[in-house]
């Protein structure tokens, strides 16, 4: 785990985050600068860089976390719908570098995305 990785730092709890969820391998949180009145963000413990870095023994966990993803806006009851975005690498927009799922709702979502 990188030191310096933000997300880890939730992880471990010497940053803090309101944990609206949590299990042995994921935690949910809201996102600091929200861009819709849901707007969560699924993480997995594990320091995982991006979705370019995890390895083929990962996917278990990357289905988990959108099974977590589907078990929260069904807790929020977004029954309109719900977007889940995966930010990958510079021109995907990543800007942490530990992966994690954006899941927004409670608005009508646009396409294409910006
Ligand atoms: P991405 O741009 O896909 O890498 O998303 C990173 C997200 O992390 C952004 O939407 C930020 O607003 C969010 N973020 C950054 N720092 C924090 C924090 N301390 N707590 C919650 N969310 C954060
Ligand atoms: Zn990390």
């Amino acid at each position: 785990m990188p030191s310096d990785c933000l997300f880890c730092k939730i992880v471990e709890g010497t940053i803090p985050a309101n944990r609206v969820y949590q299990d042995d391998l994921c935690i949910v949180f809201p996102d600091i600068n929200p861009q819709a009145p849901t707007h969560l963000l699924v993480i997995p413990k594990q320091h995982i860089a991006s979705q370019a870095k995890a390895a083929a023994e990962d996917t278990p966990l990357l289905g988990h976390l959108l099974a977590v993803a589907a078990d929260t806006a069904r807790r929020r009851k977004l029954d309109r719908g719900y977007r889940v975005v995966l930010n990958t690498g510079d021109e995907g927009g990543q800007t942490v570098n530990h992966l994690h799922l954006h899941l927004l709702g409670g608005r009508p979502m646009t396409w294409p995305p910006g």
